[in-house]
């Protein structure tokens, strides 16, 4: 009898263990059923079987100008189209014109001991498109060969390094975050030639109290290879000591001068 008793509680446990299953496998489908039929409208079946029953028409799409024969996005904002430096102050007076080297070619050069240089925008969430170019002859080696660097909301440098025949330690060399993320690949062109760097940036988030809510995120392509995949970035990135959050809100871009005559041209970049 108390065996009989003993199996019958053992088996209702495991069936009444199944049927919670399957209510929380119903429910789950249930809400996304839910979601799909916020996002169509015209959804009106409990599940899809019609393939018009997963299209939808509206909101539509804005239409963009592409990036195509040396053009830009026809919603980018331009800051630097090789005219002038006026999107571009001095990082050590932001009252002061940016003292970089405008030249004749559409291109801009670091002015050696001129400090670096921020835009007179401040931006958040952006997609940025840059182009730089390391100095012929090159001179010294190693961190002081052909450096600059690109500071997201004039914090977080995406290096810029002529890394050909020039070894250097891994999480600083070209495309890495410096002293955190090494790049996926190495990707330069030839010391002289002209690199691309297009950047997906998110910033990080942080609450009321000023803790971190969420790591600020990159994506780079260099010269059109993938080298940081959505990394999340631990913070600043100082030479010494270790990175730190602070909050912020959106800032500045800042370019470097790390003493090395550096190019640049073609600046855009479109908010998101
Ligand atoms: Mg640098």
């Amino acid at each position: 009898m108390r065996k009989t008793f003993t199996l019958v509680t053992i088996v209702l446990t495991v069936f009444l263990s199944c049927q919670e299953k399957v209510k929380e496998e119903v429910t789950e489908t249930a809400v996304k059923v839910e979601d799909a039929v916020i996002v169509h409208e015209e959804y009106t079946k409990p599940e899809p079987t019609e393939p018009e029953d997963t299209e939808y028409y509206e909101p539509k799409v804005p239409f963009v100008g592409p990036a195509t024969g040396g053009k830009i996005p026809s919603d980018a904002i331009v800051l630097f189209d090789g005219t002038s430096l006026e999107h571009w102050v001095s990082a050590k007076d932001s009252t002061s014109a940016a003292p970089w080297r405008l030249n004749k070619d559409g291109s801009m050069t670091v002015a050696d001991k001129t400090g670096d240089i921020l835009t007179k925008q401040q931006f958040g969430d952006m997609q940025l498109h840059i182009e730089w170019r390391s100095p012929l002859p090159v001179q010294r080696d190693n961190q002081n060969r052909g450096n600059s660097g690109i500071f997201l909301n004039g914090l977080y440098e995406i290096q810029v390094l002529d890394q050909n025949d020039n070894p250097t330690y891994v999480n600083g060399q070209v495309g890495s975050i410096y002293k955190q993320g090494p790049p996926l690949a190495m990707a330069s062109v030839p010391t002289g030639d002209w690199n691309t760097y297009d950047i997906i940036y998110h910033m990080p988030e942080f609450n009321a109290d000023g803790g971190k809510t969420k790591s600020a995120t990159v994506t780079v392509l260099h010269n059109g290879v993938l080298i940081q995949n959505h990394t999340a970035i631990q913070g600043t990135t100082p030479y010494k000591g270790r990175g730190v959050y602070e909050p912020h809100g959106a800032a500045p871009i800042r370019l470097q001068d790390h003493g090395n005559p550096m190019s640049f041209r073609n600046i855009w970049l479109r908010r998101m």
